[in-house]
């Protein structure tokens, strides 16, 4: 009896600490991980970009494996119940912590794990850091056993056409964008674009690192694709209508904040002046949205002074 209730006790510690995961098909032989569209935080387990896995003939594909080793787990089981195929290749669309600390799960002898030089370069130089970021929002318990590896074969040209598992996958390389060196991988055959951290579905966009103009340019490439499906790196899959919300949005920015810069007001105090109702129920829309009008306003005072 004593040792039932212990093993209660400890399922319920184990099963009952993050949100659980899922596998959602999306078209045939492609799958989205979803990430919670927050922060990361302990109730969320730091799972809060999505993951996505194509299926070809050699295998899977894992895109963005997570944010610990522990969650990489967690979606290996999924995958070996539902799936029942091997990754074989390992991608990393941008050098977040949220999308690449998994990868030590999948990354093994003979499995591909593909990035951008840019992208590799930025785990090499800051993974170490984003880690210990990401253990201080998620606690040391969930981060235990997330070990940093790094991208063993990495694309340094604009385009590229990759064969991994067997699916051909055109590689799209941005030195702007969300984040420098970030990919885009867009699926023809089947008219799938992962678009990483490029596009994101009702959630504020994150200009930490981006230069609004290089991301708007970036937007207008992946727009030409014209593809059937969006897979975005942050909330529910959708079609070529995310890439034209996010760009909205960024009109809007660009706008607004050129306004108001000419008005001679400050940077400071130009998110109160600027809130935008249309996105106010868009995650994150506190605190992104005032920290990208920020982020604009210095863009843009800078443009008046170069001009
Ligand atoms: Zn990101």
């Amino acid at each position: 009896m004593r040792a039932a209730v212990l093993g209660l006790i400890a399922l319920g510690a184990s099963a009952f600490a993050c949100p659980p995961l899922s596998l959602q098909a999306i078209v045939p032989g492609v799958w989205l991980v979803p990430g919670a569209q927050e922060a990361p935080a302990r109730g969320n387990c730091g799972r809060v970009a999505n993951s996505v896995v194509l299926e070809g003939a050699q295998g899977l594909v894992m895109v963005d494996p997570g944010p610990t080793y522990k969650d990489g787990l967690r979606v290996r089981q999924l995958i070996r119940a539902q799936i029942g195929r091997p990754v074989v290749a390992v991608v990393a669309t941008h050098a977040h912590p949220e999308n690449v600390l998994a990868a030590s799960v999948f990354v093994k002898p003979g499995v591909v794990f593909f990035a951008s030089d840019i992208t590799a370069a930025r785990m090499r130089r800051y993974c170490p850091r984003c880690r210990r970021n990401l253990r201080a929002a998620i606690g040391e318990d969930e981060i235990r056993g997330t070990r940093i590896v790094l991208p063993r074969q990495t694309i340094q040209s604009a385009r590229a056409t990759v064969e991994l598992a067997g699916v051909t996958l055109t590689v799209l390389r941005f030195e702007g964008g969300h984040l420098p060196g970030n990919i885009a991988l867009y699926d023809a055959a089947r008219g799938v674009l992962l678009a990483g951290g490029l596009v994101n579905n009702r959630q504020i966009p994150q200009m930490r690192d981006a230069q609004l103009a290089d991301w708007a340019a970036v937007l207008a490439e992946l727009a030409d694709l014209a593809p059937a499906h969006v897979l975005p790196g942050h909330g529910p899959a959708g079609d070529a209508g995310l890439i034209a919300a996010i760009r909205g949005y960024f009109e809007q920015l660009e706008r607004s904040v050129g306004a108001d810069v000419q008005t001679g007001n400050d940077a400071a105090s130009a998110p109160q002046r600027l809130a935008f109702p249309d996105y106010r129920d868009w995650a994150e829309y506190l605190p992104e949205h005032g920290l990208n009008v920020q982020k604009r306003w210095r863009e843009a005072e800078q443009e008046l002074f170069d001009r």
